[in-house]
């Protein structure tokens, strides 16, 4: 069991002091609002040059550019998926991000990743079900990777943080059982 390198914490991600920090992007990578705007913010316009050039990414893909002005050295901008009810992908979409990102982390060598509560604001998808999910997926890979020694989430506001506190428990306490954890799709 690798829980002990998951951390939840509430704050503001632009500030975390990691190796690389997760976007919750849009699929133009252009910028928007909620903690896309508040890292474009943050890391300032050379990371938005650098977004335009590498032109978009897909709901579930993710790609990596520096940081710029954040102490974090990376952002790894994900595209969760818009919630329409549950029955369309949703959940393979949302683990696929999570998935994607820690693999473009293990392979620049990061060590420590923060990840904000992708899809649960403006893309509307519920919380109780998206903690789980996020905790899931990051322990499944923690538990097949040795590159990456702490995971952080990192909570805007406190419905948030006690989402993602009481999923981190349950995951500890009875880490098989949840089966939110959608099958990885190639690997049947
Ligand atoms: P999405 O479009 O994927 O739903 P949002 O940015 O609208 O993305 O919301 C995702 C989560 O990020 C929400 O819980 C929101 O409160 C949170 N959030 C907004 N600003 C920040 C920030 N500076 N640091 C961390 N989380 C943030």
């Amino acid at each position: 069991m690798r829980s002990d390198r998951m951390k939840i914490v509430q704050g503001d991600i632009t500030a975390e002091h990691v190796d690389a920090i997760v976007n919750a992007a849009n699929r133009t990578l252009l910028g928007g609002g909620g903690v896309d705007g508040a890292i474009h913010r943050a890391a300032g316009p050379d990371l938005l040059a650098e977004c335009r050039k590498i032109g978009g990414c897909e709901t579930g893909e993710a790609v990596i550019t520096e940081g710029y002005r954040i102490p974090a050295k990376w952002v790894i901008h994900t595209v969760g998926p818009v919630w329409r009810g549950g029955a369309h992908g949703e959940a393979e979409l949302l683990a696929s991000c999570y998935r994607n990102a820690l693999r473009l982390a293990s392979e620049h060598g990061v060590r420590t990743v923060a990840f904000p509560s992708i899809s649960t604001g403006a893309y509307r998808y519920p919380v109780d079900e998206a903690s789980q999910l996020a905790v899931c997926v990051v322990g499944e890979f923690l538990s097949a990777d040795d590159t990456i020694a702490e995971v952080r989430f990192v909570c805007f506001d406190e419905r948030t943080h006690n989402a993602y506190s009481k999923a981190l428990r349950e995951h500890v306490d009875a880490p098989s059982q949840s089966g939110v954890v959608p099958r990885n799709r190639d690997a049947g």
